[in-house]
């Protein structure tokens, strides 16, 4: 059996437990054996060029609050910012091209992925413009209120759940988190709406206070949908993470039944454990440790 040296343990309780994540728990309600194949055994993910890509773009979004905006030209900074977000997504694309061209050699279908990607940053920074101009202030001061810590770590021992949230923006004393998504719908389901109310809760239990409000942003619409933190979300976050913990102590298969649906296949890809639930692979075939995969790379699934 594999053994994934880079998971987190909760050792506080004198057992070795796994901090589960929004992302596992969504995985155990979707599928218990995904959930069983991924962080029991944790078998290596196989990506596709929508993950590798999607991951492209939100590099290039933590880096690009990361430029150093004294070498800006305050005048002209509109077409400057759009430089810059370009320069960065080429040098983050041509940092993922080996991966992507080991899973895709057709050229055209590289080059729209590359396109949309483009067209998703776009969409971001079309937004973020609105934003710092609707500000009616310099451009250095509305980038700095404007600009949020990105790819915080947060966990809780109390609720053995962990997260990395992608954007925490504190504007006049309000506090904004935000998941960038680069789905094809920009629709509120349950399983972001778990997401979210995970992250509110860990923000509670790191800073004693929930955020004013918390939403997605989904960059391939340009839409953004905001909601506040309501007590039935938290309450759900909870009873999710006590859940979990308890429906996973089992380490036998048998407790982990397969939920087969539109998840397992679909036009562009399939589960990564397609082959071994439906009888091409055997489970031995998975056993060579050089394939296990991060934690932070399972979290953009
Ligand atoms: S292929 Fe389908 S049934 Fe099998 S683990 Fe994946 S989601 Fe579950």
């Amino acid at each position: 059996m594999l053994i994934n040296r880079k998971i987190l343990f909760n050792l506080k309780r004198g057992k070795m437990t796994r901090l589960e994540s929004a992302s596992s728990i969504n995985t155990f309600n979707t599928c218990k054996r995904k959930y069983y194949y991924s962080y029991k055994l944790n078998l290596p993910k196989r990506e596709s060029i929508a993950t590798l890509t999607g991951k492209a773009v939100h590099t290039t979004l933590e880096r690009f609050f990361k430029i150093d905006i004294t070498n800006i030209n305050k005048s002209n900074y509109e077409l400057e910012l759009k430089h810059y977000l370009l320069n960065l997504f080429n040098v983050t694309w041509s940092e993922s091209l080996i991966e992507l061209l080991k899973l895709e050699n057709d050229k055209e279908t590289i080059r729209k992925y590359y396109t949309e990607s483009l067209f998703m940053l776009q969409n971001f920074l079309i937004d973020f413009i609105q934003e710092l101009k609707s500000h009616n202030m310099d451009f250095s001061e509305a980038f700095n209120k404007l600009k949020p810590k990105t790819e915080v770590y947060l966990s809780s021992d109390k609720y053995q759940v962990q997260g990395y949230i992608d954007c925490i923006l504190k504007m006049n004393d309000q506090i904004f988190i935000i998941d960038y998504k680069t789905s094809s719908k920009d629709v509120l389901s349950d399983d972001y709406l778990l997401q979210l109310s995970i992250y509110s809760l860990l923000f509670n239990e790191s800073y004693g206070k929930f955020p004013n409000k918390v939403g997605l942003h989904f960059l391939r619409h340009g839409t953004k949908k905001f909601i506040d933190v309501t007590p039935d979300m938290v309450a759900n976050a909870i009873k999710q993470c006590e859940l979990i913990q308890i429906n996973t102590e089992s380490d036998d298969i048998k407790n982990y039944e397969k939920n087969p649906g539109f998840y397992c296949k679909w036009r562009n890809g399939q589960c990564s454990f397609y082959d071994i639930c439906f009888g091409i692979k055997k489970l031995n075939d998975f056993d060579n440790s050089n394939d296990v995969v991060d934690l932070v790379q399972i979290k953009k699934e």
